[in-house]
This record gives structure tokens, C-alpha cells and sequence, in this order.
């Protein structure tokens, strides 16, 4: 779409919508912003001083009169305005779309349905100790077109994206794409249809050419037939990124989004045909071209070229090797020495409300993990406590809230192995009560959060870990997640 001249108007008002609205004013359309909801505190007279017009409350006739759209991810597509503005056949683009029009650097693109901020932010930190120029945005709360105008081509952009964003990409093509995992979550906003949401993730690869890197998790099935798929109509070359356990510990596969299926080992990697970042034997391998080669380079012979130990990686679970072994090959990518990154992967400080270790009090570790709004995040964080010595279940789970529709049956087996009690809180405490509540010894259930750390200090013994990792969202109780995690902090901080 052209730009300049055009009339445009911006669906959603909030932080992303405003900086698409601003940047098209700037490059010289004519901007309208409409919200359905109210005006959250003078947003209309600063648009209006960054030449936009405006209306809250409601979409009027003026809404429609415009060449094309702009709609922010916090409005679904199921909405009446866009319903209409497709079948009137108005194009509407996303803001990550429309912010990479304007882009000169290179865009390194994340998404999955879990570890997104977390590999964002670790991808952000080895670009800080490589010393190079970047910028952090996306979902992750700082809006891509408020940023791309101090984007040079020097610069590269590390973006989070998430599935809403992607709903309307038509020309959006990151240099690295990213893809964690497609596992159910949203699943509110795409009718229920797994297969509906996994195809606006798999929209990020749509305009990858030879030139890009696709980087995809090989051990999630679904998204390694898709990567593989695309790569071969494509002609370019997939990175992998897969865990290859020799004797994989029991239950080792997490829920996939078929139907909590287990995931099959990835067999395809053997006899190092794959390229890619793996773990192998507690060692970080390394099957990537050589620097400055290319990712369309003639295929070269790929040594298996060991980073580091495992083991001295700064992020602990095996979802975050995942998140690591992703931040190795966009590293690789992006030029960056391995010695630069071992020394990133070892230094990085995470990122906090994922299993986020609080303090330890007479005995008992506290973790907060208030960002594991889906059943796909709970799975991992329980995954990655370890049981105790005498294989008896070490962790009190506090759970619950606005339950998205979760089916919590792939917890099943983690939760008998590994969950001593569980303490329901908020709207969806009695589905987690009735849904896991068999599979553990002892349930309790809380009013508050304040009730809850109590109710957990009473089920939990010295070496056992009291674990935050609700499995839904927090807008029941809380502002957000990061409230209900700094509330559970401040409260387990103050006994
Ligand atoms: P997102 O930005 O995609 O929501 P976060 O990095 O904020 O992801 O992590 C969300 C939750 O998922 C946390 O509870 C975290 O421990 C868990 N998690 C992080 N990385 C992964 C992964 N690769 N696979 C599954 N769960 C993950």
C-alpha cells in the first residue's frame, strides 16, 4: 500500500495502535484512530497533536471511509469494523506490517506460543555484548513503529511477535525468524481452532527468501512439518534447534498441540543432515555454516562443533534450552564470535515472573513463574523441578484464575510425579481442583494471594518448592501478570 496521501484509518487505540497511527501521520497519510472502548486518559489530544484524528466509545461510518486499515493486536479479526472492512475487500495490516515497510535494518523475529520474551531478551543480550547496535519491540511492550525511524541499517531489530500481529502480515519478512513452539493458548480468539492459530504463527515465514534464516523448534511436530515444508518450496535452508536425548527421562515430551500427543525424537537428524543448534550428550552443538558464509552458501561440510556444556547455561529448564539453542543460531546469524556467545548464554540474568526463584524460607524455595498463563508454560515449569532424591514429589503448585478454556489433562501424569499439593486460586480454581486435584495428595483452596503463600507454606515441607505457575491469566484478580507476580514477591519477600 502506498503511504503518503493515503486515508488510513487505525483500529485500537492502545500503545501499538497510537504509534502506527503517529508513524503514518509522519510519513504523510491522513490518519483516523477508532476504539470501541474509552479513551484511557488524553490519548485523543496527544493523536491530535501528532496530527491524527480520533474517536473512542465506538466505531462511526467514518471508520470504513479509508483505502486501508491498520489493527492493533488487542482487536480480534472476529470484530464487526474488520469483518466489514474484508468484505468490502479494504486491505488491513497489522502494525509490525506496516512499522516494516519503514524499516532499513535487519528484523530478527520471535514467536511461539511459549518463550518468546525470554528468547527475545536473551537474542537482546548477546547483541549488547557483541556491542552491537539494536533495538528490542514488539510484544514485548515497546511498539515496532514508535522505534523503526531510529532503525539504520546497522541496526538490527529483535522483535516479539505474537500470533495477533501475524494475523495481518502481507509483506512483513524478517531477515531470522524464530519459531518456539505452537501449543494451544488464545485459542478464545481463534474459535476454538488450533489449526486457525497455528496458521497465523506460521505466517511469519511467509515472504522468507534463500537469503533468511528460518529457525525452528524440530522437536515440536507441528511446527517442524510446516518449517520443513516451507524450507523446500522455499529453497532455503530450515535451522533446527532439538534436544537429542539418548535415553530420554520419563515423561519426556511435552504436550504438542495435537492433542497432547507426544512428539516423536527427531530422527531426521541423524547423520547430521540437519543444520542447527542441539543439545547432545550435555553439550551444545553447533552444525552451522562458518560465519560470513550464508545461510544460501554451498553446503559446505558442517562439522559438529561443540559450544559449551549444557550446564553452563544461565537459563535452567529444558524449555529454556529451547530458548538457548534458538539465540545460538540467530548469534550465528547475525556474525556474532561463539566466544561472545558462550559468554552471553552464561551471563544472562533472565528475565523476571519465568521461574523466577524469590527466596527461600525455612527451607522452602519460592518461584515465581506468574507469566505461565497457559497449561504449555506449567508443563515446562514443573518439568523443570526436579523430584526428590527418593523420587517423592517435591513442589506445592499454586494455580488458577481466568481460565482461557484449558484442557488440563497433559499436566496429568507431571502433576502425580511431581506435585506433593496444589493450592486453587481465582475464577478457574475449581476447574483446576476437579482436573488435577485427583492426581495429587493434598488441595487446598485460597481467596487470595496472600492466603495462598500461606496455604503453600503449610503444605510444604524443608526442599520442597513452592511454585507460582497459574496456567491461566490474571485479569480475575489482578491487573496483569506482572502484578500478580510482584504481589506474590512482596509477599513472600515480607515473611
Ligand atoms: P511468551 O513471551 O511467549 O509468553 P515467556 O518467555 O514470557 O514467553 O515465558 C512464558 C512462560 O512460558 C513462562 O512460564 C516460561 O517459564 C515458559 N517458557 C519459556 N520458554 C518456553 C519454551 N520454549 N517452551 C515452553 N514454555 C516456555
Amino acid at each position: 500500500a502506498s503511504v503518503p496521501g493515503a486515508r488510513v484509518t487505525v483500529v485500537g487505540g492502545a500503545r501499538s495502535g497510537q504509534a502506527a497511527a503517529r508513524l503514518l501521520a509522519r510519513r504523510g497519510a491522513t490518519v483516523f484512530l477508532t476504539d470501541a472502548g474509552p479513551d484511557a486518559g488524553g490519548v485523543a489530544e496527544t493523536l491530535k497533536r501528532g496530527g491524527v484524528e480520533s474517536e473512542f466509545g465506538g466505531h462511526s461510518a467514518r471508520a470504513l471511509d479509508a483505502d486501508w486499515l491498520v489493527v492493533s493486536p488487542g482487536v480480534p479479526t472476529t470484530s464487526k469494523l474488520v469483518q466489514s472492512a474484508l468484505r468490502q475487500k479494504r486491505p488491513v495490516f497489522s502494525e509490525i506490517e506496516v512499522a516494516s515497510w519503514f524499516c532499513d535494518g535487519p528484523i530478527i523475529a520471535v514467536t511461539g506460543s511459549n518463550g518468546k520474551t525470554t528468547t527475545t531478551t536473551l537474542i537482546a543480550h548477546v547483541l549488547r555484548t557483541a556491542g552491537r547496535k539494536h533495538v528490542v519491540a514488539g510484544n514485548i511492550g515497546l511498539a515496532f513503529a514508535d522505534y523503526v525511524d531510529d532503525v539504520d541499517a546497522e541496526t538490527a531489530v529483535v522483535l516479539e511477535v505474537s500470533s495477533f500481529q501475524l494475523d495481518h502480515v502481507a509483506t512483513f519478512r524478517p531477515h531470522v525468524a524464530v519459531l518456539l513452539n505452537v501449543t494451544p493458548d488464545h485459542l478464545d480468539r481463534y474459535g476454538g481452532d488450533l489449526a486457525s492459530y497455528a496458521a497465523a504463527k506460521f505466517r511469519l515465514f511467509d515472504n522468507l527468501t534463500a537469503a533468511d534464516w528460518l529457525v525452528y523448534n524440530a522437536d515440536d511436530a507441528l511446527v517442524r512439518e510446516r518449517a520443513l515444508s516451507v524450507a523446500a518450496a522455499r529453497g532455503l535452508t530450515p535451522y533446527a534447534v532439538a534436544i537429542d536425548d539418548a535415553a530420554p527421562p520419563e515423561p519426556a515430551t511435552p504436550p504438542t498441540g495435537e492433542g497432547g500427543a507426544a512428539t516423536p525424537p527427531n530422527a531426521a537428524l541423524a547423520g547430521g543432515v540437519e543444520r542447527g543448534a542441539f543439545a547432545r550428550g550435555g553439550e551444545v552443538v553447533l552444525a552451522l555454516p562458518p560465519p560470513g558464509s550464508g545461510p544460501d552458501s554451498p553446503p559446505t561440510v558442517i562439522h559438529d562443533d561443540p559450544l559449551m556444556p549444557t550446564s553452563d547455561l544461565a537459563l535452567r529448564g529444558r524449555h529454556n534450552l529451547y530458548n538457548s539453542l534458538a539465540s545460538a543460531v540467530v548469534a550465528r546469524a547475525m556474525e556474532i564470535r561463539s566466544d561472545v556467545v558462550r559468554e552471553s548464554l552464561t551471563s544472562f540474568e533472565g528475565v523476571p515472573h519465568r521461574l523466577e526463584t524469590v527466596r527461600t524460607v525455612d527451607g522452602v524455595r519460592f518461584v515465581n513463574d506468574s507469566k505461565a498463563t497457559n497449561v504449555n508454560a506449567v508443563w515446562y515449569a514443573l518439568e523443570s523441578v526436579p523430584a526428590h532424591d527418593d523420587g517423592s514429589p517435591s513442589v506445592v503448585l499454586v494455580a488458577g484464575g481466568r481460565d482461557k478454556g484449558n484442557d488440563y489433562e497433559p499436566l496429568e501424569r507431571l502433576v502425580a510425579e511431581k506435585v506433593k499439593g496444589i493450592v486453587a486460586i481465582g475464577e478457574g480454581a475449581e476447574a483446576v481442583e476437579r482436573e488435577l486435584g485427583p492426581h495429587t495428595a493434598l488441595v487446598a483452596r485460597a481467596a487470595s494471594m496472600e492466603e495462598a503463600i500461606g496455604a503453600a507454606r503449610r503444605l510444604a515441607a524443608p526442599g520442597d518448592t513452592v511454585l507460582l505457575s497459574p496456567a491461566c491469566a490474571s485479569f480475575d484478580m489482578f491487573e496483569d501478570y506482572e502484578d500478580r507476580g510482584d504481589t506474590f514477591k512482596r509477599l513472600v519477600r515480607a515473611l
